[in-house]
């Protein structure tokens, strides 16, 4: 039984850091915590606009009476970025393209719920005066004014190009920073210019980023999403995370639990993961040998008592 005790202190103690502490000046944010970050794009009030990219206001009302009734509480990427501790059940909620929908859709619903989103915008489609489809510079004050949305960038104008943040073909160092770091200062000096905040967060167009941007990325945000599938772990940073598409066909009830066991999965086969389940077996098989031997201890004086009765 000692060396059980011995087992499980060890698991403990291994287990211990990974619970969470004060982030250090060079550490990671959040050693061992993972984040669902949930990606929407347009918001749409008949069922018949709704895609892959668009879900109804009510399903976003489900979604976040889902998100409400499971416990998990809304975050954003400027309370990261500061370091505030995370509640116990975190899930950042961001909105590509910058749709007009999410002040007159989005935002009542918000406000039901007290849940908070990050909306990132193109520049170049917040000053292209499609008030109707985009919002415009004044409709993302009023947002920001709400204290439930924050800005990020997608972008000024490299949203629609093919490659997006990749290099055109022949194109060196010299002649991509001069065009792809451009168009980002634009999309930062804009949000900064027209709103009075740090542009904080940054989401990839189309998923799709470049090793000659990625110091700039670093250096102007303090947090970068993909499209890439999954929940983010954020022991290694606030950078490149992925996210979780809802859509009509896979809402957040069914696509959450699924994408959490993945990412509980990939934990477990992880250098870290691997030690706990071997310690953790170890612990059982010497759990289940104490047992037997105690139950045959039991035996014997059993038989011996039995033995003595009959002599
Ligand atoms: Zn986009």
């Amino acid at each position: 039984m000692r060396r059980l005790c011995a087992i499980a202190l060890f698991v403990l103690c291994l287990l211990s850091p990974l619970s969470g502490c004060a982030p250090g000046a060079d550490a990671p944010a959040y050693p061992g915590k993972s984040l669902p970050i949930l990606m929407f794009h347009d918001v749409v009030e008949d069922e018949a606009d709704a895609n892959e990219w668009a879900i109804t206001a009510d399903q976003f009302r489900e979604t976040l009476r889902w998100l409400d009734g499971h416990g998990y509480t809304t975050v954003l990427p400027r309370e990261l970025a500061k370091g505030d501790p995370l509640p116990d059940k975190p899930v950042l909620l961001t909105f590509d393209d910058g749709y007009e929908h999410m002040l007159s859709l989005v935002l009542p619903i918000l406000r039901e719920y007290g849940a908070k989103a990050v909306v990132s915008v193109v520049g170049a489609y917040v000053e292209d005066k499609q008030p109707l489809l985009f919002l415009t510079w004044e409709k993302c004050r009023e947002l920001e004014a709400s204290g439930l949305v924050e800005i990020g960038s997608h972008t000024y104008d490299l949203h629609d190009q093919d490659n997006c943040l990749g290099r055109l073909p022949g194109e060196d160092e010299a002649a991509y920073q001069a065009r792809v770091l451009t168009d980002l200062q634009t999309s930062i000096d804009g949000i900064e210019t027209n709103l009075g905040t740090e542009a904080l967060f940054f989401a990839y167009p189309n998923g799709s980023g470049d090793p000659w941007a990625a110091d700039f990325l670093k250096e102007h945000f303090a947090m970068t999403v993909t499209t890439e599938y999954g929940v983010a772990d954020l022991s290694g940073g606030l950078y490149d995370l992925p996210r979780i598409n809802i859509s009509p066909d896979e809402p957040v009830a069914r696509v959450l639990p699924r994408a959490l066991t993945s990412h509980w999965i990939k934990g477990l086969l992880t250098p870290p993961g691997l030690i706990v389940v071997i310690l953790l077996a170890a612990a059982a098989a010497v759990l289940v040998t104490a047992t037997c031997r105690a139950a045959q201890s039991r035996n014997r004086k059993k038989s011996a008592q039995q033995d003595k009765n009959r002599s």
